[in-house]
């Protein structure tokens, strides 16, 4: 075994790992970071299969805070990650007649108490719906990330910064340290293993974040587990430009997927395949290894060409699945608040689950408080 000594570990190679990892060295003047991160590379799980919605608040009408917070956070996001951006194509939000938890009066007076824009959508644009089943189609400002062009920054920003990345490592342990405050064990794929010493450690591992042997006694907060599948589709051209989300309940979103040039199709009621309370006895990440992920697209379609009868004629390519992880208070509500919790056991120990990507911000503010 090694020594190494750090001012800060990262666990966890995605989106807010990297992103944190950057801030640190940036703003807090960190000279010594590591960043651990179990794939062969940067955000290629959870921040690159997801939905790649930019969230401006109109997905979260049960959730006030939630919307507000997405609102506020929005325009940050789309100015400090413009390359990742992709604001070419048309976002519909459209409320059902039936089943909806929402009513059209309600969701526009959401967007109002929010102090987000929407417009009732042109006919043209309406004709797409089924009307007897689509009560109002709303032109909102919501825009789709680049999931490859975060990981592009990622990669260059960590490299400017001095962060020294490993990947294909994974790290098995947390616990007090000799000479620092704590000390991470990791093991390379090729078998080597480490005792990294460090003042801080930030534990970023989404759906990782309880599986941590030595002194780390697991997160407060119960999680939920989903494993998710999100269709890749080619769409007609009469849908080409377009994203649409159908509100709020058992419905579907189409968004465009800028990674791939193609749109995801998600339902709520086939993309959540299964689901688990969280335990550290459980690997999430093995459970999705061995799941046998087969395919519900053919379900996703057929009920979504109710709505919208142009899905049938979209093509599938495949299918994107993976872990979502929630808290489990926000089951009801859908809100996405972010998890910081700090470890009273392990001083400078940080666990973080941001939630959805415009939590950054939130994130990066309770770390100004605790560094
Ligand atoms: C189906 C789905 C749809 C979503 N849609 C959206 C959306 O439209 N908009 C939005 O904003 N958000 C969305 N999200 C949420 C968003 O994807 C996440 O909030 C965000 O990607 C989380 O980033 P992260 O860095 O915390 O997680 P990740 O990107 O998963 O990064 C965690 C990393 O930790 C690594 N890791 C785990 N354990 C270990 C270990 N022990 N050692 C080393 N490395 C480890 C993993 O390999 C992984 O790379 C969606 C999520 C899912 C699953």
């Amino acid at each position: 075994m090694t020594h190494l000594h750090q001012d800060a570990v990262i666990i966890g190679g995605g989106f807010y790992g990297a992103a944190i990892a950057v801030y640190l060295v940036k703003q807090k003047g960190f000279k010594h970071v590591v960043l651990i991160e179990r794939e062969a590379a940067l955000l290629t799980r959870a921040s690159y299969n997801n939905q790649a919605r930019v969230h401006n608040g109109y997905h979260y009408p049960r959730s006030f805070t939630t919307a507000y917070r997405s609102r506020i956070n929005f325009p940050k996001f789309v100015r400090d990650w413009p390359q990742a951006i992709n604001q070419d194509f048309t976002k519909l939000y459209a409320i059902s007649r039936r089943n909806s938890k929402v009513t059209s009066r309600q969701f526009e007076r959401f967007c109002r108490e929010i102090g987000v824009e929407f417009r009732a959508a042109d006919p043209v644009l309406r004709t797409l719906f089924e009307p007897r089943l689509i009560e109002s189609v709303y032109v909102v400002n919501e825009y789709a990330f680049d999931t490859l062009k975060l990981a592009s920054w990622a990669a260059r920003e960590l490299a400017e910064n001095g962060v020294s990345v490993r990947c294909n490592t994974h790290a098995l342990t947390i616990s007090k340290g000799r000479e620092t405050p704590l000390q991470v064990g990791v093991r390379t794929n090729s078998g080597t293993e480490q005792l990294i010493q460090s003042r801080y450690v930030f534990n970023c591992t989404y759906s990782g974040l309880n599986q941590f042997a030595g002194d780390f006694s697991g997160i407060q907060s119960s999680l939920k587990q989903e494993i998710t599948e999100m269709a890749l589709m080619k769409m007609p051209d009469s849908l080409c430009g377009l994203g649409v989300t159908v509100m709020d309940g058992p419905f579907f979103s189409i968004m465009p997927f800028p990674a791939r040039g193609l749109h995801t199709l998600s339902h709520v009621r086939y993309t959540p395949h299964q689901h688990w309370c969280d335990q550290p006895d459980l690997d999430p990440y093995e459970k999705l290894r061995s799941y046998h992920k087969a395919s519900r697209v053919e379900r996703m379609v057929r009920d979504v060409a109710r709505y919208m009868p142009d899905v049938w004629r979209a093509t599938y390519q495949e299918s994107l699945f993976e872990i979502k992880t929630v808290l489990a208070k926000n089951e009801s509500d859908d809100g996405r608040p972010i998890l910081f919790e700090r470890h009273t056991t392990l001083p400078g120990c940080y666990s973080i689950l941001g939630g959805k990507i415009d939590n950054i911000y939130d994130v990066l503010e309770r770390l100004n408080e605790v560094v």
